[in-house]
């Protein structure tokens, strides 16, 4: 049985300042949710802080980065390690999301490397795969997604990749209102499952949780949630209100109490 993950991705939106007010009325209403459903909340670097200043210990909800070097430190302007995030208590980072891949270049060799770095700093990745549309309506879809996986998990070990969360997006769902279909999203995480089956093992790619993130909002997450090899959500613009992001945590506990 694996437990649901959501996790907000914030981008570039929310300083300190909403950060804390978000989170204030966020936790407020989230009762005992987390006890069907983890939750994540990757605020900007600069709102890490107040991230953790405004969740208690015992909120159950973890803070992610949404991003990180691949470098320990140095000269390199603008990056952030993976020991600050450490000291931060930041427990989780997304790797590979596809805006970091087609706006800065991040490619498959680049995120292993992250993903490696995260490891050896105990940092959770939520290592992001998808197609675009052009790949998909080109017959592309599995061939990507295999070389995504595969060269961005060379050299994981098998303890480590315990510790990943797959996020599959197909890129023109990010962003756009578009969502996969229930079939074309149950699909494409059945053949993601199956290629990590092929590089670990059945046993361990029946335990890997595969996030889905593409438009998932309240209305539709029970649906996705409740395909077989859906087990939850990287969630962008339906995590920008508190209101909006607990209704769709809602409807994902809904369907772990249904099953
Ligand atoms: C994302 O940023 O990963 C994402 C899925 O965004 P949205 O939910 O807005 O499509």
């Amino acid at each position: 049985m694996r437990k649901p993950i959501i996790a907000a991705n914030w981008k570039m939106n929310h300083g300190p300042k909403d950060t804390e007010d978000f989170l204030s009325s966020f936790t407020a209403k989230l009762d005992n949710l987390t006890d069907q459903v983890d939750v994540v909340i990757a605020p900007p670097f600069v709102s890490i802080p107040a991230a953790v200043a405004a969740l208690s210990s015992n909120s159950g909800v973890a803070i992610a980065a949404q991003n990180v070097s691949d470098q320990d430190s140095g000269a390199y302007t603008g990056e952030v390690s993976t020991m600050m995030l450490r000291e931060l208590y930041v427990r989780y980072v997304i790797i590979g999301h596809s805006e970091r891949r087609t706006l800065y270049g991040e490619t498959n060799a680049i995120i292993n490397a992250k993903l490696k770095k995260a490891r050896i700093a105990n940092l959770k990745p939520i290592f992001c795969i998808g197609e675009t549309l052009e790949e998909r309506e080109g017959g592309k879809l599995e061939a990507i997604l295999r070389s995504q996986i595969t060269e961005g998990l060379v050299g994981i070990e098998e303890k480590d990749m315990k510790e990943i969360v797959v996020a599959y997006e197909p890129v023109w769902a990010i962003g756009t209102g578009v969502v996969a279909t229930v079939e074309q999203a149950q699909e494409a995480h059945a053949f993601v499952r199956s290629v990590i089956a092929d590089l670990y093992g059945k046993p361990l790619a029946e335990k890997t949780r595969i996030q889905y993130g593409g438009s998932m909002k309240a209305a539709n997450a029970g649906e996705l949630l409740s395909q077989p090899d859906i087990d939850g959500g990287l969630v962008g613009g339906a995590s920008l209100e508190a209101a909006s992001f607990l209704d769709l945590i809602r409807a994902v506990a809904a369907v772990e109490a249904a099953e």
